[in-house]
């Protein structure tokens, strides 16, 4: 037998991993797993070289518990090891300043992947285990076994030892603060996070099934318990597949989940990097639980992680599905991910996809798009902020609905607004609402005077228009209800004819002001026509814009948020009422007309409250 030390810098390299990896103990089983995994597809590799002539067996890898000895063992029949490998792969431990290394991450333990970052892998099983033995025989001729035992110190055994079948045998020797993972549902709950579609079987337990015999007899029938997918839809090739396959893929993802998703996208790359995944987008709304069905990404089929905040860009990750390349770094920390330049190369790569598949959805089937439109649209219009290059691609299939419910996409919405949406200073001036019932009577008056009105009602809106107005030529927006719907769009500089001469206009204007509250209206009296209201409240839209962009997180003035609103109070100087109020000679009789009217403009738009409301009410009731 030979005894010998493992070569670490740091004499104390074990406690110092329980330690500072202690959250992450439960990767110790994905790091073995996938082990056996690679040594199972390497004695594949070799056989199917001609390299390896001998019989491969059942391949599946195996993992056994035993409460009583308190040991779970994982097995394969894979490549094996010869002792000189195990000299050579386990015994000398690459891990040159190991003290630096826990220095530098102590505040980063709970960061994933730290081990597998520095090539411990196997040594992540003494987070669990106070003695680790490995049984293994080589595929080589001539090597009939060895056996390494070491009790979580730098101190190893290593001896010969007749192994029947060729493979590895790891036996763990759970410590008690780690007697969890002697339960069944906590390994199982394991194997399904982190091995769910490892390429090769894995074996739990058995189960009991019911199967018919020829005589249609149902006979029950013990077999292996077999826990993970080997063949998930993702590395079929597309044409092998349904819609259903990928609905059923979908829920083999997420069994909690009964909704089902709008579309996919199947990834399938393998230059100049190797990406295969599905996508799914799922139905946006209002309060969805973005922690749910997240993307996972994996690596060769090993699950990594499924927090890709900084991966992909942030409107990717409201998406679902599976990502998959073999150039991601298997087990390293998130900060390193995220500045790999091969993992930014696929980030950029899935954008591009992501905007072809709608652009090829929105070109098959146009109006089957514009139906998903409204669940997907808060993703596209997010994106479309966040990216320039997506914000570019998305002028071929965003869309914008009017308010009698046709769809257009930016170009055909200008060219539909050539007509009478130009202002002026040949400004396009698009006219949108962000709520196509609260501001129903704006709509109204805007249709009827020949306009076209889009409905952009998601909280991105003040900040997708302003990006518009930013991004494209001579374009500007205008909510329906910033101003008169004559004054929406400014056609001619020549003032508009008057009912009222200046003295009279500046004398009602201080009448106004003497019954209203100067700091939240602004008060105006303005030519408008017959036809308007006597009486209307605005809110401009730039200043409703910036409190929007601010409420909403970003962009507008800080500290816009809070600050009280204030309105336009605009009389109609046109309005045969506002004739009459101005010729009243009964003072009293004129002041509570005005505030009457201010407080019917007021009603119209929910903006009397409280005290001003019951005030109101009763000077109804004395005047009827
Ligand atoms: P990595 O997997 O990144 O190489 P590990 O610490 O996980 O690092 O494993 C170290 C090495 O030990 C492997 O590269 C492999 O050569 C060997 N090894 C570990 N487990 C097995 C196994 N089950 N069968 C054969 N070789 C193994
Ligand atoms: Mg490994």
């Amino acid at each position: 037998m030979q005894k010998g030390n493992i070569n670490v810098t740091a004499q104390n390299i074990f406690p110092i991993i329980k330690k500072f990896l202690y959250s992450d103990q439960e990767i110790f089983l994905r790091e073995l797993v996938s082990n056996a995994v690679d040594a199972t597809t390497k004695i594949k590799t070799l056989a199917s070289i001609g390299e390896f002539k001998g019989e491969l067996g059942d391949l599946k890898i195996e993992i056994k518990l035993d409460k009583e000895a308190k040991t779970i063992t994982l097995s394969d029949r894979g490549v094996g090891m010869t002792a000189e490998e195990i000299e050579k792969y386990i015994n000398d431990i690459a891990f040159s300043g190991a003290e630096d290394f826990v220095n530098k991450y102590k505040d980063q333990a709970a960061d994933k992947g730290i081990i597998g970052h520095f090539g411990l892998g196997f040594y992540s099983a003494f987070m669990v285990a106070k003695k680790v033995e490995i049984f293994t025989r080589s595929f080589q001729e001539g090597d009939s076994g060895s056996h390494w035992s070491c009790e979580g110190n730098p101190e190893f055994t290593l001896e010969n030892f007749k192994k029947e079948d060729r493979g590895t045998d790891i036996v763990l020797h759970i410590a008690e603060d780690a007697e969890e993972f002697l339960e069944d549902h906590r390994i199982r709950q394991l194997l399904n996070t982190y091995c769910k579609f490892l390429p090769v079987p894995i074996k739990f337990g058995t189960k009991e099934i019911t199967e018919k015999d020829e005589k249609d007899k149902e006979i029950k029938k013990t077999v292996d318990d077999i826990v993970n997918n080997p063949n998930p839809a993702w590395i079929k090739t597309p044409i092998d597949l349904k819609d259903e396959d990928y609905k059923s893929f979908y829920r083999e993802l997420y069994p909690m989940t009964f909704e089902e998703p709008l579309f996919h996208i199947h990834l399938n790359v393998d230059y100049p990097f190797d990406l295969t995944g599905i996508l799914y987008f799922p139905r946006i709304k209002p309060n969805m639980d973005v922690r749910q069905n997240k993307i996972q990404l994996y690596q060769n089929q090993v699950f990594v992680t499924d927090s890709l905040e900084g991966v992909v860009p942030d409107f990717l990750t409201l998406l679902h599905g599976v990502i998959d390349s073999k150039d991601i770094p298997l087990n390293v920390s998130r900060s390193y991910l995220q500045s790999d330049a091969q993992v930014k190369k696929i980030s950029g790569h899935i954008t591009k996809k992501v905007a072809d598949k709608l652009e090829e959805l929105f070109n098959q089937d146009r109006e089957d798009f514009a139906k998903k439109w409204e669940d997907i649209k808060v993703l596209i219009e997010y994106g479309m902020l966040s990216e320039d290059k997506f914000f570019d691609r998305a002028k071929k299939f965003g869309l914008y609905k009017d308010s009698v419910g046709a769809y257009h996409t930016m170009d055909e919405l200008r060219e539909k607004l050539k007509e009478n949406h130009i202002d002026k200073d040949g400004k396009t001036v698009v006219l949108y609402a962000a709520n196509a019932e609260a501001q129903h009577s704006y709509i109204k008056k805007a249709e009827e005077k020949g306009y076209t009105v889009i409905i952009m009602d998601t909280p991105l809106t003040p900040h997708l228009v302003q990006k518009f107005e930013t991004a494209l030529e001579n374009i500007s927006f205008a909510r329906v209800d910033s101003a008169p719907v004559e004054q929406l769009i400014q056609k001619e500089d020549k003032d508009k004819e008057s009912a009222l001469n200046d003295e009279q206009k500046e004398s009602l204007k201080k009448s106004v002001e003497a019954v209203i509250d100067a700091k939240r209206y602004t008060v105006s009296v303005d030519s408008l026509s017959e036809s308007e209201d006597p009486v209307l409240i605005t809110m401009p839209e730039f200043m409703r814009r910036m409190k929007d962009m601010e409420a909403t997180g970003g962009g507008g003035f800080y500290g816009m948020a809070n600050l009280p609103e204030t309105y336009n109070l605009i009389w109609n100087a046109n309005h045969p009422l506002t004739k009459k109020v101005v010729e009243e000679s009964d003072e009293e009789k004129r002041k509570s007309t005005i505030q009457q009217a201010n407080d019917l403009a007021m009603l119209s738009q929910q903006l009397l409250k409280g005290e001003a409301l019951e005030k109101f009410i009763k000077r109804s009731f004395e005047l009827i």
